[in-house]
């Protein structure tokens, strides 16, 4: 079976790569992710790969500190669901890489059916806002991802920070887990709007809105301890951003032991959908 992606991030490999031969050995929206320097991805481009996006790896001094991964995508055939459906190419695994849930309520003022007129400026405001059905769609897509952040943890930062190797892990910690809500259409529904796919997808043994979450019976989640050496980027940002014990802004990001481990990240990130896709977008054409 072809590769749907390919990730180089050994710079030796990345100074003698042929950009161009490793297009075409990608499907349709096969992805590459490369550590590479900014004449690096002018070539990539230049091979006709659309460069899609950027990580800012933060290592410590040891690891070399900080380097880019570049994310770039030969380009689709159609649009992405056509591509992943015909090649297995084109998505990104967001559910597989989200960061860790830490029991904070995460909140979206969206949520809120705000009119055009209470809105009030007229930079933010929508035509569909004067609409009530289209207030309650965009509201119930809005809790649906909400809850989903709750409960699968926050979308994929694009600064992923590496542990210093004399940083310990020391076991874990309980934190007290947050209880989301079914963002499917639930039991009975008709609604369709806030349905997602694959591993994650609204349960339909339960009624939309049924609490659902990560934690345990007490309402409480393990996470890893760590003791940080001095100079250890996490520690830093925790250093300079905590407002209580254990809560700094490293809890956004993806934060990992070793390169290694960012390498396994990048492969999940990329791989393809192990789950049947559903062919979506069939009732639009159909309708
Ligand atoms: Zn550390």
């Amino acid at each position: 079976m072809t590769a749907t992606y390919r990730i180089i991030t050994d710079p030796a490999q990345v100074a003698v790569a042929d950009w161009a031969a490793i297009r075409d050995a990608l499907p349709p929206g096969g992805h590459l992710a490369v550590t590479a320097t900014p004449a690096q991805v002018c070539a990539i481009e230049d091979a006709g790969f659309e460069i899609r996006d950027s990580l800012l790896v933060t290592a410590p001094a040891s690891l070399g500190r900080n380097r880019s991964v570049v994310l770039a995508r030969r380009p689709l055939a159609g649009t992405v669901a056509a591509n992943v459906l015909r090649y297995r190419a084109g998505a990104l695994n967001i559910d597989g890489c989200r960061v860790t849930p830490t029991g904070e309520r995460l909140g979206g003022g969206a949520e809120k059916q705000t009119t055009a007129a209470q809105k009030g400026d007229p930079g933010w405001t929508r035509p569909w806002m004067d609409d009530a059905d289209a207030r309650d769609r965009h509201a119930a897509t809005v809790r649906g991802n909400v809850a989903k952040a709750s409960t699968l943890g926050r979308w994929p930062a694009n600064l992923v920070l590496i542990h210093d190797p004399s940083c310990q892990r020391t076991g874990t910690r309980r934190i007290k887990a947050i209880t989301g809500t079914n963002s499917g259409r639930g039991a009975g529904s008709k609604a369709t709007h806030s349905d997602v796919y694959g591993t994650y997808a609204g349960r339909t043994d339960l009624p939309a809105g049924a609490p659902v979450g990560l934690g345990d019976a007490d309402g409480m989640e393990t996470v890893a301890a760590w003791a940080c050496v001095p100079g250890c980027p996490i520690a830093v940002l925790d250093t300079q951003t905590a407002t209580r014990a254990g809560a700094g802004a490293s809890r956004f990001f993806p934060t990992f032991p070793t390169l290694a481990d960012l390498d396994d990240w990048l492969h999940t990130l990329l791989s393809p959908p192990a789950c049947e896709v559903p062919a979506l977008g069939t009732k639009a054409v159909a309708a």
